[in-house]
């Protein structure tokens, strides 16, 4: 049986004051059931003060992006090994957000993965299709070639610490949700072609769901055979809407 897991990710988002009063909030709340397991992944220059106010608690932290590079002449980049290094558990790769804004190939995030992996830490791989797509019919063959990227760099079994975020990109930010019925056929799908390379390693993937995820709509998505949890952005701001989620999933 999975475990559903709430996850933040802030964004370009908050400041000293305000993420405390956010984690402080997360942790009050946090439904005390260990099958719900809560992450907050804030920007980097924040990452050391959250992880020390979320210490002790069962609020998880990552980091929204990595180099693939371990170390060197890379400005601006922050190495896998320098996020496990401060303790972090998670890291988001592949967002569509590093996709689009910032060229992102699936070759680069596949390579994020694999430097993630090698530094102990657990990658959150975000596949999704964008509006057109779907309205081309091409939702399953774009997040295929997204997720294929990955398996065909690092194995199937290395996909044995991992997450996946199916996150249709023009459900993100836009108040548009796929429905339960939507995203669970996308999951199922996902679950599949990892099922065609190793079936234990399909059931066990957490697999969540990230667009425009609230309190409102939460227990019809998370209801879902294949909806393991949800990436959420928006609503990971608050703790109140934070925790509206995290309480859906634990009183499913
Ligand atoms: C996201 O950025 O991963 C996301 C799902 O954002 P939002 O919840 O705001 O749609």
């Amino acid at each position: 049986m999975r475990n559903t897991l709430i996850a933040g990710n802030w964004k370009m988002n908050g400041s000293t004051s305000a993420n405390a009063e956010l984690v402080s909030g997360i942790n009050a709340g946090a439904p005390a059931t260990d099958s719900v397991e809560l992450l907050v992944c804030p920007p980097f220059p924040y990452l050391a003060a959250v992880l020390a106010d979320t210490a002790g608690s069962k609020v998880a932290v990552g980091a929204q992006n990595v180099s693939a590079h371990e170390s060197g002449a890379f400005t601006g980049e922050v190495a896998p090994s320098m996020l496990a290094d401060l303790g972090c558990e998670y890291v988001i790769v592949g967002h569509s957000e590093r996709r689009t804004l910032y060229g992102e190939t699936s070759v680069d995030v596949a390579a994020k993965f694999k430097a993630a992996l090698g530094a102990g830490l657990r990658p959150i791989l975000c596949i999704g299709e964008t509006l057109e797509e779907r309205e081309a019919g091409q939702t399953e063959a774009v997040v295929d070639e997204q997720l294929d990227a990955v398996i065909e760099s690092v194995g199937i079994a290395n996909f044995a610490t991992a997450v996946i975020a199916y996150e249709p990109v023009w459900a993100i930010g836009t108040g548009m949700t796929a429905t339960p019925e939507q995203a669970q056929d996308v999951h199922a799908h996902i679950r599949s072609r990892l099922a065609k390379h190793d079936a234990a390693i399909a059931e066990s993937t957490q697999i969540l769901y990230g667009g425009s995820m609230k309190g409102e709509n939460a227990a019809g998505l998370l209801a879902k055979a294949d909806i393991d949890g949800g990436l959420i952005g928006g609503a990971s701001l608050q703790a109140a809407d934070f925790l509206a989620i995290a309480n859906a999933a634990a009183q499913g």
